[in-house]
């Protein structure tokens, strides 16, 4: 087992958020937008990446979050603060997905009404525009894999909005279609369903790939492991907890309960289930979410 440390991608203490992130500012550059608007979870690590990404930039950053406003700020939160960011607090339950993204287009409309050029950009990032990060990634993990003289058997990764999901997709059809062997591309899904109105994995890893010109992803692609979700988002599971134990008991690394804690428990479900032999090798993309440690709750016990 490989860990690809996109825990310590460096933007705003790090997360799988900075690679999209790369993408989608350059685009709000681009557009000429001078502030950025995103939405998530309470603690979601995309909008404390995002507003780390405005200061770097110098664009006024609104997030909008779910719950009330705490009365003292924690983990991820606190750190949006620092980094300058306004925090707009919904009061919408965690996995609302729908009426929080609605929140972030009306407060999108009223900036602009103030004359502001906001950049919108939906839950976790995932638009084809973002998820032309894991295009790269991908391409960077082979090629460090062909450096260290493996090919891995599989990747293994969390995820949620989707968008790093369809960014591997895309980047492994493109290696395919280049003629190198591909590794699995598995998703350890931690968030029920998607949002209303936002594209499946194969709709967005097609038009991830649309992008550059290129096509060939097909549903066979498409592999979403759902069965380490426990009761929700959010939600602790024994599983999970037990894969943060073992993360910081074999090599002092730390992965969380909402996301990566959840994703290593899919990895070692699958090997306990027999997946892969003695002889595979495999990568765990650790995604990040070391903030949220630091809230209430944060670790197990
Ligand atoms: C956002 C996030 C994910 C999931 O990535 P998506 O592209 O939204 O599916 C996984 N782990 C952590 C720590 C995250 O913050």
């Amino acid at each position: 087992m490989w860990v690809k440390r996109d825990d310590l991608t460096g933007l705003g203490v790090g997360g799988n958020k900075a690679r999209k992130l790369e993408f989608l500012c350059g685009e709000a550059l681009q557009l000429g937008a001078d502030c950025l608007v995103t939405v998530g979870a309470g603690q979601s690590n995309h909008c404390r990446m995002t507003a780390a990404a405005g200061a770097r930039l110098g664009l006024e950053t609104h997030l909008v979050l779910s719950g009330t406003a705490p009365d003292t700020l924690v983990g991820n939160q606190l750190l949006a603060h620092l980094f300058g960011a306004h925090l707009h607090f919904t009061g919408a339950p965690a996995s609302h997905w729908g009426a929080l993204e609605i929140a972030r287009e009306t407060l999108t409309e009223e900036l602009a009404a103030d004359g502001l050029r906001p950049h919108s950009i939906p839950i976790g990032g995932s638009t084809a525009v973002g998820a032309l990060g894991y295009v790269a990634a991908f391409v960077e993990i082979m090629q460090q894999c062909e450096g260290l003289e493996f090919a891995p058997k599989s990747i293994v990764f969390t995820s949620s909005s989707g968008g790093t999901h369809a960014g591997l997709v895309a980047g492994r059809a493109l290696w395919r279609s280049l003629g190198h062997a591909v590794p699995d591309v598995v998703a350890i899904g931690v968030a029920k369903g998607v949002v209303a109105g936002m594209p499946d994995v194969a709709d967005l890893a097609a038009q991830t790939l649309a992008l550059l010109g290129e096509s060939g992803v097909v549903p066979a692609d498409i592999e979403i492991d759902t069965r380490w979700l426990g009761d929700d988002y959010a939600v602790p599971s024994v599983a999970g907890d037990d894969a943060v134990r073992w993360a910081a008991r074999h090599g002092g690394w730390v992965v969380d309960r909402t996301y990566s804690g959840k994703g290593l428990a899919g990895l070692l479900g699958n090997a306990a289930d027999g997946r892969w032999g003695t002889d595979d090798d495999v990568v765990f993309i650790h995604t990040g979410g070391l903030p949220a440690v630091f809230a209430p709750g944060g670790l197990p016990s």
